[in-house]
């Protein structure tokens, strides 16, 4: 059983509103994740990300709907059973949520209670769900929590307001770590701070999982802290998944355009540092979207038939990786090189 993943996600497809005018926000998205794997997920913002977040944890709100798909969640150990998310009653998602799967939300740096001092924060959390736990044994675990994300003891005494933006990020990772979940969902949990911090903060969640075990699935808009942290990266542009590779190889070879120009935009980790492109134009109406691929107009390499038809998600080169992208159908000449402008970390890829 070790090799079941857990999480599987199918055809999810999730919306904005009803009838013609809604924002097809994700379309149809599918994709599994193994125990104590890192799935990176990127894309530019507006491209769907949170609404996936929100719609495989249950965390969607009106007017958003989910208009298709399923989600299964497999717990493991003794008691293994799996839970259809989508259809499970409110108490066992709760349950799933805090026992299982833990969830960092964009907003995250202003999530801490700013009256409650940090070692509160976390004893909170142990008190309502180890309820096993003594005092001192809950005090043991918070310092054992701040430990784990690299703060001294002393933070237990602090409020938010008195630690920097990276610490607080940390506390909000220790309190994801505080019931030792089989999956964290860390959606952009970075992007507020300064460069430095966010690359020591995903250096940090790396030893943490290797440490831990946990799957993770990480959100950014910026593809370029993946590359370290990740086992495999799907890119997401309006609502679908274009690309889904293992991460070195999307770094090695970007298969999609969207990918090619997503790297262009983000300096890399380490090495030269070249001038950024960006990508031109701006991401579709998810209410009115095209006929043909979503990201044909602004595609340096669009066909006529780019136009017209929607390629869907296809495996590539022996099935390991898959790309949504005519350029790369059987009977075109492809595997297509795109042509790629700075080297990743490493530098010998
Ligand atoms: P990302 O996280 O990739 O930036 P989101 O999932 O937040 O993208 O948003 C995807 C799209 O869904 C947005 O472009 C927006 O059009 C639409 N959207 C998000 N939230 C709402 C909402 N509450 N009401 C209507 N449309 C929304
Ligand atoms: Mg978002």
């Amino acid at each position: 059983m070790s090799d079941q993943p857990v999480l599987e996600v199918r055809d999810l497809s999730v919306a904005y509103g009803y009838g013609p005018d809604a924002a097809r926000a994700v379309s149809e998205v599918t994709f599994s994740l193994g125990r104590s794997k890192v799935l990176g997920v990127a894309g530019e913002s507006g491209s769907g990300k949170s609404t996936l977040v929100y719609g495989l944890t249950r965390l969607l709100r009106a007017p958003g709907v989910i208009t298709g798909g399923d989600v299964l969640f497999h717990v493991p150990g003794e008691n293994t059973h799996t839970v259809d998310v989508l259809s499970a009653g409110e108490e066992e998602i709760q349950r799933l949520r805090w026992a299982h799967v833990s969830i960092v939300l964009q907003s995250a740096l202003s999530a801490l209670n700013p009256v409650r001092r940090i070692g509160r924060e976390i004893d909170e959390v142990l008190r309502v769900h180890r309820s096993e736990m003594g005092k001192a044994e809950r005090r043991a675990r918070a310092e054992e929590l701040l430990a784990l994300v690299g703060l001294p003891a002393d933070r237990l005494k602090r409020f938010p307001h008195e630690l920097s933006g990276g610490q607080r990020q940390r506390v909000m990772i220790a309190l994801a770590l505080a019931l030792s979940p089989e999956l964290i969902v860390m959606d952009e949990p970075t992007t507020a701070l300064d460069v430095v911090t966010q690359r020591e903060i995903v250096s940090e969640l790396y030893e943490l999982r290797q440490k831990l075990g946990f799957a993770m699935i990480f959100i950014t808009h910026d593809l370029s802290l993946l590359v370290e942290l990740a086992d495999e990266i799907m890119v997401m542009y309006a609502g679908r998944i274009v690309e889904r590779a293992p991460a070195l190889e999307l770094y090695r070879a970007p298969r999609h355009p969207y990918t090619l120009g997503l790297m262009e935009s983000f300096p890399p980790l380490h090495g030269e540092r070249v001038e950024m492109t960006g990508i031109p134009g701006s991401p579709p109406d998810l209410r009115d979207l095209p006929a043909g691929c979503a990201f044909a107009p602004r595609c340096a390499y669009a066909m006529d038939k780019c136009q017209t038809e929607n390629p869907a998600l296809s495996a590539i080169e022996g099935g390991h990786r898959s790309v949504a992208c005519w350029l790369h159908a059987k009977g075109h000449s492809a595997p297509v090189e795109l042509s790629r402008r700075f080297v990743p970390a490493g530098g010998e890829l």
